[in-house]
């Protein structure tokens, strides 16, 4: 036992590029999924993507004349590898005008795990593709299966590896709580995704959006979707497991968008769900560094950049740190990265 702990947050740290999403929505899927509303989720009907190119290169340029960026560009929304030849080469050639001018210096696309292989991911990376987010969703054969996905978790598998041995980044999607889910599935589909080691992950955690045949599912009483609290500490759990394997997780829940929010008919839906995610995870970190310290900690100094995430939404987790014998009076906000807990004597 020790008198004084000192300890650093897991988090990989963040990047610094902003993102210039272009969504393409439901492009290149070979069918629609139960649970997907890309039109709802992004406010963007599909539209013809000769018109998407050319409102991209309409607004990449006058952002160029304003002198913003620069930016990563990101095709989401669709199955980027899977567009109609010649659709994924000529909205890279315009990526590489941009890039060449100083406006986008890395683009990347979303895309299926069974929508790729050597010779496409090979073809795009010459063409200026730099990285790949998989929509993998579940490694679980049965998730797969009752969710009408139509590969099996070892194509999934095979999928992240493909893009690494391509030389590409790799970003992998998950979500958690679909048909066919199972106590533990979520945990394991983690531990397997961070192992994988992509640089990053976005978590989803699966919501019912009207007009997609998982709304019918769940209207016939077929489908249940996990409860908001269950999904708070599914989500911190796998925190923990992709921070340890130095994995940044970007995304945790759709983002709390008015248009899509008026479609969600069930699921765990709050506009603070990561923060709330996130705070578990960080209070699960000071307990177990507590154990180290074999008591309450009379003085407890946290890195500024965590105060606003520490006790949770509203001070959701206020009475919890009190009970391990930490109050806001014991707490001194830091300019440094580090964690410090002593002892109370
Ligand atoms: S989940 Fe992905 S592949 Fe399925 S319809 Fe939506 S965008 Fe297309």
């Amino acid at each position: 036992m020790h008198d004084t702990v000192t300890f650093h947050h897991p988090e990989p740290k963040p990047a610094t590029t902003r993102i210039w999403p272009v969504f393409l929505p439901f492009a290149g899927c070979p069918y629609r999924c139960v649970f997907c509303a890309q039109d709802k989720q992004t406010g963007q009907m599909e539209t013809e993507l000769g018109a998407m190119l050319e409102s991209m290169n309409r607004e990449l340029a006058e952002a160029a004349e304003q002198g913003k960026g620069p930016y990563e560009l990101a095709f989401y929304g669709g199955t980027f590898t899977a567009l109609p030849a010649p659709w994924a080469m000529r909205f890279l050639e315009a990526a590489t005008h941009f890039r060449n001018i100083g406006l986008i210096t890395r683009v990347r696309c979303s895309t299926r795990p069974d929508c790729i292989d050597e010779k496409t991911i090979h073809t795009l990376r010459k063409a200026g593709l730099d990285m790949i987010e998989l929509g993998v969703q579940s490694f679980d054969d049965a998730v797969l299966q009752a969710s009408g996905r139509g590969y099996s978790g070892e194509t999934a598998r095979k999928g992240c590896e493909l893009v690494k041995a391509g030389n590409m980044a790799l970003g992998i999607q998950l979500l958690p709580g679909l048909p066919g889910d199972r106590e533990g599935v979520f945990q394991e589909d983690a531990h397997i995704a961070a192992t994988l080691k992509p640089e990053i992950a976005r978590v989803y955690p699966c919501q019912v959006i009207d007009g997609t045949p998982l709304a019918t599912m769940w209207r016939r009483g077929d489908f249940t979707p996990w409860e908001l609290e269950r999904t708070k500490e599914e989500l911190a759990e796998a925190l923990l497991t992709f921070w340890g394997h130095h994995v940044r997780v970007i995304r945790l829940g759709l983002p709390p968008e008015p248009a899509l929010s008026e479609h969600v008919l069930a699921g765990p839906q709050h506009p603070a769900l990561g923060q709330s995610a996130r705070a578990l995870a960080l209070q699960s970190i000071i307990r177990s560094q507590l154990d180290c310290l074999g008591g309450a900690p009379g003085y407890m100094e946290v890195p500024r950049r965590y105060q606003g995430e520490l006790f949770g939404n509203a001070g959701e987790l206020k009475a919890s740190y009190a009970a391990m014998g930490i109050t806001r009076q014991s707490i001194r906000y830091v300019e440094t990265e580090r964690f410090l807990l002593r002892k109370e004597h």
